[in-house]
């Protein structure tokens, strides 16, 4: 028998994280907990503020399912219909689908990637992601990059900001830079200039540099700039892709977006087919989210998987970080363990 438990808890940031829209010092989230056959599998659900998505609703939404119908995890493919027979909550349901992987691995005894990837485990560069703030700010997240092999700036629609943050980093630093709008310029003139500009810095690429509605002035700004664009708010499911795949050169992929691995991987394959790049991103989430992503590393040309970096209360071990690369576990499963602490 499939037995469910899942609890909503409060992850602390150790600094405050400001991007164009908002500023937050920690994020809500969900555990999940899938037991059967004497094993359990994991999965977290986390709440950006832009997707729109409450927390609450997804806890009316696992509250609401009964899994205890299914025998065993033979039934996967079918208790993946089940749930996907509920419209919206993708934080929850890629939590249940990392549930289902992590518990399928441990009672079949393989590591979850080897579900989607034939290669073998590798230590897999990571960028390390920059908020917006001052110059001392800057410089102490600075000091924490210094591992990494590639940086992330967040940027917003200030000339001034983005130009000054630019230079000063780049005064500091030579490693390869990508900035991250998160939809903070108003419109595609601007946007324009501002990429050419960086450009010239020698970034590498911009993501989501206007709000996702302007659709128009996205095919505008891709056919003009040269720039690679990623998309990321405006591309969050599998069927983003099918209509929005000729507005950019490539797509970040989140498992909160688009409802966990399995959905993630099917967009892999159809990005692929666009000739899109790929990047394998995270929200603010803790160490259990990240190493089922980290599971499908090997797929993508990117990875960004830094969010559980700045919490300071995760409950769980997973990946760990050496030199500015993830390592995942060769254990079954996804390679998570609950803290002993937390039991
Ligand atoms: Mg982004």
């Amino acid at each position: 028998m499939m037995q469910l438990k899942f609890y909503p808890y409060d992850l602390r940031f150790d600094e405050v994280f400001a991007v164009s829209a908002n500023a937050r010092t920690g994020t809500e989230i969900i555990y999940v907990e899938l037991t059967s056959d004497g094993q359990v599998g994991y999965g977290e659900a986390s709440f950006p503020p832009y997707m729109k998505e409450k927390r609450s609703a997804n806890l009316d939404f696992l509250a609401g399912l009964n899994l205890e119908s299914f025998n065993s995890i033979d039934a996967f493919e079918e208790i993946r219909i089940y749930i996907n027979t509920f419209s919206n909550c993708l934080p929850a349901k890629a939590a249940l689908d990392m549930a289902l992987l992590d518990l399928k691995g441990k009672i079949s005894n393989s590591p979850v990637r080897s579900f989607f990837t034939n290669e073998t485990a590798k230590p897999i560069p990571t960028s390390f992601t920059i908020g917006i703030g001052d110059d001392a700010f800057l410089m102490r997240q600075l000091k924490k990059a210094e591992a990494f092999p590639f940086i992330k700036i967040k940027l917003n629609g200030d000339v001034n900001y983005v130009k000054h943050a630019i230079t000063l980093i780049k005064s500091t630093t030579q490693k390869p830079l990508g900035v991250d709008f998160n939809q903070g310029i108003a419109n595609s003139i601007l946007a324009l200039e501002l990429l050419d500009w960086l450009h010239g810095q020698g970034v590498q690429y911009a993501e989501q540099p206007l709000p996702e509605i302007l659709i128009a002035d996205f095919a505008w700004l891709k056919e003009n700039s040269l720039l690679p664009i990623f998309g990321d708010e405006s591309i969050q499911t599998i069927e983003d892709i099918e209509s929005k795949h000729h507005l950019f050169d490539g797509v970040n992929i989140k498992l909160m977006k688009c409802g966990g691995l399995t959905d993630a991987y099917q967009m892999v394959k159809l990005a692929r087919h666009y000739n899109l790049q790929l990047m394998l991103g995270c929200m603010a989430e803790s160490v259990c989210a990240i190493t089922a992503a980290a599971n499908l590393a090997n797929l993508f040309d990117k990875v960004d998987l830094d969010g559980h970096l700045m919490m300071t209360n995760d409950l769980f071990t997973g990946v760990t970080l050496e030199n500015g690369h993830l390592l995942l576990s060769t254990a079954p499963g996804m390679g998570v363990e609950k803290k002993l602490s937390a039991l």
